[in-house]
């Protein structure tokens, strides 16, 4: 072939992006990935919301999922797509957005569409441990055999399951990483992938097509008030940032387990959960800050929590659909049902319990509650008011802003003793821990805690 026919046909090349969790143009594979496949082609940069509603029986996951995300998760994804928007702009493209309108079309076949009409050659997409957004990934390669597809890692520390198997407790786990790849020590940085300074432009004929190019929502002003957290790559290596420039890291093992403060905790996750941030960029400022500041206890405890979350996406890769069962990956289903009422009662803080109340209060405001608090509420949720646990996991998916498939479903089986808990069920005593963390009523009285059900 002449040099001039390689060009002709490099010129038909389409290739789309389809974000998911990886809201970010820093460390990020699957957008250099298409930078270099779409040189002298067309690049379509897509984030499809509400892809997953094609699917009809969520594996029997449908009958507790919920209609729409809560205010502040939305407002916190809307931010991240805005940020990604604003970088992809500077870089020469920009964020084509496909959502449920009120006309028929659902987003599936918006994205389908958009496919055919484009002449799409190649796709790219990040891994993802979210069971259902594999589904439709399969949909998709299905219906058009002919593309190509290319899958990188953006969203773990190890591109795959560096194990042969998936140990059954976090801790076999833990030491066989750290045994193995100690990544914490490791004399060199973990490698990251270079931002790309200029994309490809989108088809001359997606130029006019308006209707789908991001534009950023106004929200309700006091939602945006009440959460600290900003979306966005831009905000997250902010806070990166300025939480490393502090004194917080260096005693974080002893604050962390505070049910309210903005630096007792990273506060990583979010950013973590949709990929604005990548784990590995986490890392190495975690090493530098040791290596410049402190090494102590507390910066070691940043990385083995950063393993768990590393954990419960390998957990949500083996078990695939498990992580939706009542039974989970045991051979039991729990002794727990649905009971509208106490549902409810939980849900709107109006429980006998005022710390749980408090918690949920503040998730319902904020998007956020501390890990203390998880534990608390879930608790309470299976082993007080006996309920199936997962309608607590689907709330939490609905209104966590850092909410993360494996980490979510992952730790709710694990206090429902249908996961990887080797002790079987954890039970919190809640008048113990409401005077360890809460001795003075503080949190409750800020989250209204005291509001009880009335009859
Ligand atoms: C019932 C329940 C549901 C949860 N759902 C989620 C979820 O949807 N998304 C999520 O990111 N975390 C979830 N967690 C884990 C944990 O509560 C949050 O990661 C943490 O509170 C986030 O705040 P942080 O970033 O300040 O955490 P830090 O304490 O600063 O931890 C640093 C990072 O380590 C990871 N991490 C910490 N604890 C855990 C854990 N137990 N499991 C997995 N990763 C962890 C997170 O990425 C976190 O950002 C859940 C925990 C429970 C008990």
């Amino acid at each position: 072939m002449s040099n001039q026919a390689a060009n002709n046909s490099e010129n038909n090349n389409v290739t789309l992006v389809l974000f998911h969790n990886d809201l970010r143009v820093a460390d990020n594979a699957t957008l250099l990935k298409a930078s270099k496949i779409s040189i002298n082609g067309k690049l379509l940069l897509v984030y499809a919301s509400s892809l997953t509603d094609i699917l009809d029986d969520k594996d029997h996951y449908d009958a507790y999922r919920y209609d729409s995300i809560g205010q502040a998760r939305q407002q916190f994804l809307h931010e991240s797509l805005a940020d990604l928007n604003a970088s992809l702009i500077q870089r020469g493209n920009r964020l084509l957005y496909l959502q449920k309108g009120d006309e028929a079309l659902n987003v599936f076949t918006q994205l389908s569409n958009l496919i055919a009409q484009q002449q799409v050659t190649d796709i790219c997409i990040s891994q993802t441990a979210d069971y259902n957004q594999n589904k439709v990934y399969d949909l998709l390669q299905a219906k058009y055999p002919e593309i190509q597809w290319h899958i990188q890692t953006t969203a773990t520390l190890f591109d795959e399951l560096p194990l042969e198997h998936l140990p059954k407790s976090f801790t076999q786990f833990r030491k066989q990483i750290e045994a193995d790849y100690d990544l914490l020590h490791a004399k060199k940085d973990i490698a990251t992938y270079p931002t790309p300074e200029s994309l490809s432009p989108m088809p001359k004929a997606m130029l006019n097509r308006s209707e789908y190019f991001f534009a950023a929502q106004v929200f309700d002003k006091q939602v945006q008030q009440q959460s600290n957290f900003k979306g966005g790559e831009s905000s997250g290596l902010k806070h990166l940032d300025a939480y490393f420039d502090s004194d917080a890291p260096s005693t974080y093992k002893t604050t962390r387990n505070a049910l309210d403060d903005w630096t007792h905790s990273t506060k990583f996750s979010a950013w973590l959960a949709n990929g604005s941030l990548s784990v590995n960029t986490i890392l190495n400022r975690l090493r530098r800050y040791e290596r410049d500041i402190i090494a102590n206890d507390s910066t070691y405890w940043i990385w083995f929590e950063l393993l768990w979350r590393e954990y419960f996406y390998w957990y949500a890769v083996t078990h695939q659909e498990k992580l939706f069962w009542f039974k989970g990956i045991g051979q039991h289903a729990p002794l727990t049902q649905l009971d509208k009422n106490l549902l409810a009662q939980w849900k709107n803080g109006t429980t006998s319990y005022p710390i749980v109340n408090a918690c949920m209060n503040q998730l319902r405001t904020t998007g956020y509650m501390s890990n203390r608090g998880r534990q608390l509420v879930a608790s309470c949720f299976i082993h007080e008011l006996g309920l199936d646990w997962r309608y607590g996991a689907a709330y939490f998916e609905q209104h966590l802003v850092d909410h993360d498939v494996g980490s979510n479903w992952g730790n709710w089986q694990y206090l429902a003793g249908v996961g990887a808990d080797p002790r079987g069920c954890r039970q919190f005593n809640l008048d113990k821990q409401t005077q360890q963390y809460d001795p003075n009523g503080e949190f409750i009285r800020q989250w209204q805690g005291n509001t009880q059900k009335s009859d």
